[in-house]
């Protein structure tokens, strides 16, 4: 009895799904895609877990650091004009639970990337168009569902970065998360972001130290495709 209640659950979290993506146009590969406010309004007014949070109000000690909004990132270009870090109601909830574990340690997140509009994720594409570094459009990326996340970790007392196996976006074996060719200090900070993140309920990517998701994302959220401005517009409106 117990698992056809689950079963049920199950079915019917799969409808409800179908049903909200159905209203939504889908982008050139198919994928339902939020492209305007009203879209948007509309799917959280039917659920309201697909609220986009902003993060710098829901996370204690973040401290937001976006290489896309300036030229230093690995396209060399400014991908956003303003940086602004969202993401859904569950990945920040969760963000927050790793904050407040990593803060009894004297440690905050220091946060890359968070949402992505998909049309960064095109350019990006443009710029780069190979699978080693950056998300194929054509999948589109668990940042565009605001259920993806990049952060390292700061020290609180002294607000300095704390050593990881490379920066953010190298692209080499020394950022998997088995590359154990390392000091034990940097090991040792890697698996405290790794253990503190995936407790809180994300799953690390095995290639990307800092690159972390909850799963099944593809499945719960569409891709979005809503510039920051929008995003803290509609913010402000409540
Ligand atoms: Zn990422």
């Amino acid at each position: 009895m117990k698992y056809l209640v689950v079963l049920a659950g199950m079915f019917w979290g799969l409808i409800v799904t179908a049903q909200q993506f159905t209203n939504l146009p889908v982008n050139q590969y198919g994928k339902a895609t939020v492209q305007t406010l009203r879209q948007y309004r509309e799917l959280v007014k039917a659920d309201s877990s697909q609220v986009l949070v902003n993060l710098s109000d829901a996370v204690p000690h973040l401290k937001i650091s976006m290489p896309y909004s300036t030229h230093q990132n690995f396209t060399q270009q400014v991908l956003y004009p303003q940086a602004a870090a969202f993401l859904k109601k569950e990945a920040a909830q969760a963000l927050k639970i790793a904050a407040e574990a990593l803060a009894k340690k004297g440690l905050g997140i220091l946060l890359y990337d968070a949402y992505r509009p998909f049309s960064v994720t095109e350019k990006m594409w443009q710029i780069v168009p190979s699978e080693d570094y950056a998300a194929n459009p054509a999948n589109g990326s668990g940042h565009n569902r605001g259920a993806a996340v990049d952060v390292g970790l700061y020290y609180l007392h002294s607000g300095e970065t704390v050593p990881m196996p490379t920066l953010f976006d190298n692209f080499t074996d020394t950022a998997h998360v088995n590359f154990m060719a390392l000091p034990a200090d940097i090991v040792n900070n890697r698996a405290t972001l790794i253990q503190a993140m995936e407790q809180a309920g994300f799953k690390v990517l095995p290639t990307e130290w800092w690159h972390f998701s909850l799963p099944e994302a593809a499945k719960k959220y569409p891709l979005h495709n809503l510039s920051f401005a929008q995003l803290l517009r509609s913010h402000k409106k409540g």
